[in-house]
């Protein structure tokens, strides 16, 4: 039943995405992060909705945004385990739970100041060392999820 429901509220969107299972804390981070604020297109923000994983979730449907693996990685930053739905024609093309990426190339901003990526104009590389830490390729320096800078 449950799932029907979520179903139908998927099915409502003509061309666009879905981002479910966003904790309810995260929200209004990732709207910001998307510039929602200034789409013009139809966009519903839905926020402590009862889910059978989470207690409690945020989701998001905006019409006519397709993200690239870019802004994917850095809803993976922010929130790791949301679900994106891609829909097109009413229909679900894809479906998948956004993991976080064993290498985050030019999304975190190493919060060490004598990094060489906070001194030179280059990209910065990060690994994920395990699930909620990374690791800068450069200096070394371990951070945790909770406290990252996007770039
Ligand atoms: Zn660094």
């Amino acid at each position: 039943m449950e799932q029907n429901k979520e179903n139908m509220m998927v099915a409502a969107l003509e061309n666009g995405s879905v981002i479910d299972h966003i904790p309810t804390d995260k929200l209004f981070t990732v709207a910001q992060l998307l510039q929602l604020r200034d789409c013009k297109e139809e966009v519903v923000i839905a926020n402590n909705l009862k889910s059978n994983v989470m207690n409690k979730k945020g989701l998001l449907k905006i019409s006519g945004k397709f993200f690239n693996e870019e802004e994917i990685s850095q809803l993976a930053v922010i929130c790791p385990n949301i679900r994106l739905t891609v829909i097109k024609d009413y229909k679900v093309v894809e479906k998948r739970e956004v993991l976080l990426p064993d290498t985050l190339t030019n999304i975190v901003k190493c919060a060490n100041p004598v990094c060489i990526t906070n001194n030179e104009p280059m990209k910065t590389v990060f690994y994920r060392k395990d699930k909620d830490t990374l690791k800068c390729r450069y200096c070394g320096k371990e951070q945790k999820l909770k406290d990252i800078k996007l770039k």
